[in-house]
């Protein structure tokens, strides 16, 4: 993988161009897969965003939005223009298999494939440029680096920094975790110096509830919650039911996983969900505590030290049991 600076000449030759992200897109992957749009539609880029597969609601306020395909309902145009592409950017992810059914496509693709990424430990091989910076807020700052970088920060127009910021406070519990750097504060200044509206972006995202999810997580926090005392953590676990129950959608169960760590005294919080394909776990640590390693050795995932997650194919009632065991390894670790 060459240093992403030896790209930066490559944006004065504007190519068919790609823009992709992890599945089930989160505020930062689309965030900056949008962000990244519109700065290369001003340099005369001829660019399409392929999600690998669809979004939560709360999201499609973001300026360019409407223009984003789903990969698992448009497959066969979306493989063409994969195919056809000569640069291929894939944000916020590690590795490839993160795309689910789009990797095949992206491993054949000839393209020139370029990794901007702030997660742990990413396959390198298979990028021809790149950068990760695990340090990194998210993967929207690292656009807003990326443009700066390349001498175009006077290009960052409203769309830009509205995508971009998106992101930034997805990904950072709204500028509360260690990873918000003087540079996060530093680069939403200047978006504030050009006009952005950040209170509008807080609502869009986080008072844009619907009845039947804030009914999901008041059962979850009432019937669902366990905690564990004894290795300060805490556990819920989302059965099928309840999911049916509760109409949710995509996207209805994120930020569940915060109350978790919301508890007093508590290091660990773990929350699992039984999807249709597979149990999705998601990890979160308050200090040192590494849930990328945790969730790397034995849920098939990863992620950054204090945020992290993975999948298995087994029942909920197998990787919940599976979850009780491991934790005796770690008693000291939660101390
Ligand atoms: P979440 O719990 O919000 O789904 O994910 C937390 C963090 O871990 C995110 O940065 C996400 O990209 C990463 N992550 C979630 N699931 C997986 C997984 O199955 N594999 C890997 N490598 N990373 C994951
Ligand atoms: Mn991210």
């Amino acid at each position: 993988m060459n240093f992403i600076e030896s790209f930066y000449p490559l944006l004065n030759d504007p190519k068919e161009t790609v823009i992709t992200m992890h599945q089930k897109p989160d505020g930062d992957a689309m965030g900056s897969a949008l962000g990244l749009y519109h700065f290369l539609k001003l340099l005369g880029h001829d660019t399409t965003i392929i999600s690998p597969t669809n979004w939560a609601n709360f999201l499609n306020w973001m300026p360019g939005c409407e223009h984003v395909l789903n990969y698992e309902s448009d497959k066969q145009y979306a493989d063409n223009l994969i195919h056809k592409a000569k640069r291929i950017f894939c944000l916020d992810f590690n590795v490839l298999h993160r795309t689910k059914t789009m990797e095949e496509a992206l491993l054949n693709a000839t393209a020139t494939k370029i990794l901007i990424d702030h997660h742990e430990q990413p396959q390198t091989e298979v990028f021809d440029y790149g950068i990760s910076q695990t340090e990194k807020s998210s993967t929207c700052e690292m656009i807003y680096d990326f443009i700066c970088g390349s001498g175009n920060k006077k290009k960052i127009d409203l769309n830009i920094a509205t995508c971009l910021y998106t992101g930034m406070m997805t990904d950072t519990g709204s500028f509360r975790f260690p990873n918000t750097t003087a540079s996060v504060h530093l680069a939403i200044a200047y978006f504030k110096e050009i006009g952005l509206d950040h209170s509008a972006i807080h609502q869009n995202i986080y008072d844009t509830n619907t009845e039947d999810k804030l009914h999901l997580i008041g059962n979850s926090i009432l019937n669902r919650l366990e905690v564990l005392y004894d290795y300060n953590t805490s556990l819920m676990v989302i059965p099928k039911s309840d999911l049916l129950k509760y109409y949710a959608k995509t996207g209805d169960t994120e930020g569940l996983v915060q109350y978790l760590l919301s508890i007093e005294n508590i290091k660990f919080g773990a929350l699992v969900i039984d999807r249709d394909e597979e149990r999705k776990w998601s990890f979160r640590s308050k200090g040192n505590f590494d849930v990328n390693q945790f969730a790397r050795k034995h849920f098939n995932g990863g992620g950054h030290k204090n945020a992290a997650g993975g999948n298995t194919k087994d029942s909920l009632e197998q990787t919940v049991k599976k979850f009780k065991a491991i934790l005796l390894d770690y008693q000291s670790a939660l101390k």
